[in-house]
């Protein structure tokens, strides 16, 4: 990000003494306020401020992180806490739950919000290891059970029309 504090002419008023920096600014989401440090070029004559490409991009993390609370998700750090928690890259975690492998990343990154069921999924599995172990159990059984499709050559014969 570039910042400076050097003061700029205002591309909306002509005024000299605009200046690049991150101000408290009010948003609204889904009917709910907050604020963020949003830095923008702000000048104080006519009240305004213009965000560059770069100041959206620099607030995109705080942008989703409120977006996060409003909607009970997990946030982006919280994201990656619950992930490294359970040990795994963001290239397993997108294996997974679906998503492929830079859906963590882009979650993390504050670029997409996680879907409530994955930050449900997710929170719940970092906060109880017996249910993670448990559910590697039920998944080794489903691997189990269709080792009745596993023909006389031992590979995979799909006929569904056979099968009791
Ligand atoms: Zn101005």
């Amino acid at each position: 990000m570039v910042m400076s504090n050097k003061t700029q002419r205002c591309p909306l008023c002509g005024a000299k003494g605009a200046v690049h920096e991150a101000r408290r600014t009010e948003y609204t989401y889904k009917e709910e306020k907050f604020y963020i440090n949003q830095p923008a070029l702000w000048c104080d004559r006519c009240d305004d401020a213009v965000i560059t490409p770069a100041d959206n991009k620099a607030s995109l993390k705080d942008m989703a992180t409120a977006r996060a609370v409003i909607d009970k998700v997990l946030t982006p750090d919280e994201v990656r806490k619950a992930r490294k928690k359970l040990g795994w890259t963001q290239e397993q975690a997108g294996e997974y739950f679906g998503g492929g492998p830079s859906a963590f990343g882009k979650y993390e990154r504050g670029e997409i919000q996680i879907p409530k069921t994955v930050s449900v999924l997710l929170y719940t599995l970092s906060t109880n290891k017996a249910l993670l172990d448990s559910i590697e159990k039920s998944l080794n059984s489903i691997i189990k059970e269709h080792d009745v499709f596993l023909d006389e050559h031992g590979e995979y014969f799909i006929n569904t029309k056979k099968a009791g």
